[in-house]
């Protein structure tokens, strides 16, 4: 029998305000997922978290809002912290080239037609760079892969795309999935870029087709309340990429760069790009980047170099289906 306790953390990010961190309690004892800041150690012991039985800490993905707190808890209890092996290899790489990550960051904005003065504000508020000593200082314990179990009753899925090492914990017993930001109620994940080629997005709808399959009963996501039906969330979610990358198709009619098109396409709420926050130009930059990817890899555009920017065109054939 699995008994899960939801604690919902709140955290430095407007769009989102809170992050959940949950107790997965069975015959063995996880802590998923940590919020933003050490401070989450004292609002969960304010909450009555009894961490001397905890025997782990799993992080579903790298990002800022999950790893937060896990250092301290590390630091204070001696738990051990897990994270998905391709998250892992990324931290480490930020670990050991401390300038290598701004680095990229700029050099990926600039070569995807992001204007200097603004690439400069904007990777100057990235939460990667905000955040380094959180980045720093967090020891990991264990790289998690895909299909590993833990205990009788938790199971380990890889699910790359909003992150490279994205991972869902699965309840097969209940069929309960925690599925950090993999899956989200109401708000479209992230999709964006971590190398300089790699199809981030076509590995996101890879790995909701792979979600599918499993039917799981009750999600628990990283963020707002946990929901039935997930499978009709992943369609929804599914139908949203098909018409931004038919929306992105129809804005390459000329050779465009991925900053141009995200300045071009309405985004959610119809908002604009020049009507965003630094932070939110970011993923709208990102999420510009990984649809022409994934329309690249499809065949759906051509890519073509001009003076150290990448631009895109497209034949103007949509796509039917994912
Ligand atoms: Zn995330």
């Amino acid at each position: 029998m699995t008994q899960v306790i939801r604690h919902e953390v709140p955290i430095a990010i407007r769009a989102l305000k809170t992050a959940n961190i949950y107790e997965i309690n069975n015959d063995r004892h996880i802590l998923v997922d940590t919020g933003m800041s050490p401070g989450s150690l004292d609002f969960l012991l304010g909450k009555g978290v009894d961490f001397t039985h905890i025997e782990m800490v799993i992080l579903t993905h790298l990002h800022v809002d999950h790893i937060g707190g896990a250092q301290a808890i590390r630091d204070r209890y001696g738990i051990p912290i897990a994270i998905g092996t391709n998250d892992a290899l990324r931290i480490k790489k930020i670990q050991e080239d401390r300038d290598g990550f701004g680095k990229f960051l700029s050099a990926e904005l600039s070569a995807n037609g992001t204007p200097l003065d603004l690439l400069s504000r904007i990777v100057d508020r990235h939460s990667v760079l905000d955040n380094m000593s959180l980045y720093h200082d967090i020891e990991l314990d264990r790289e998690l892969k895909g299909g590993e179990k833990i205990g009788r009753d938790i199971e380990i899925i890889s699910n790359p795309g909003h992150s490279p090492g994205s991972i869902s914990i699965h309840i097969p017993d209940r069929n309960y999935l925690f599925t950090g930001d993999h899956l989200l109620p109401g708000i479209t994940p992230n999709i964006s870029f971590y190398d300089e080629e790699s199809d981030m997005l076509g590995l996101y709808i890879e790995s909701l087709k792979e979600t599918l399959k499993l039917h799981a009963e009750e999600i628990y996501p990283g963020h707002r309340d946990p929901f039935t039906n997930g499978n009709g969330r992943i369609l929804e979610i599914l139908n949203h990429h098909l018409e931004r990358l038919n929306e992105i198709v129809s804005a390459t009619g000329e050779w465009s760069s991925a900053f141009e098109v995200a300045s071009r396409i309405k985004w959610s709420r119809g908002r604009t790009l020049d009507s965003m926050n630094l932070m939110e130009m970011n993923f709208a930059i990102g999420e510009a980047i990984s649809h022409l990817r994934h329309l690249y890899s499809l065949g759906l555009v051509e890519k073509r170099e001009k003076s150290g920017i990448s631009t895109f065109k497209s034949s103007g054939q949509a796509l039917k289906a994912l």
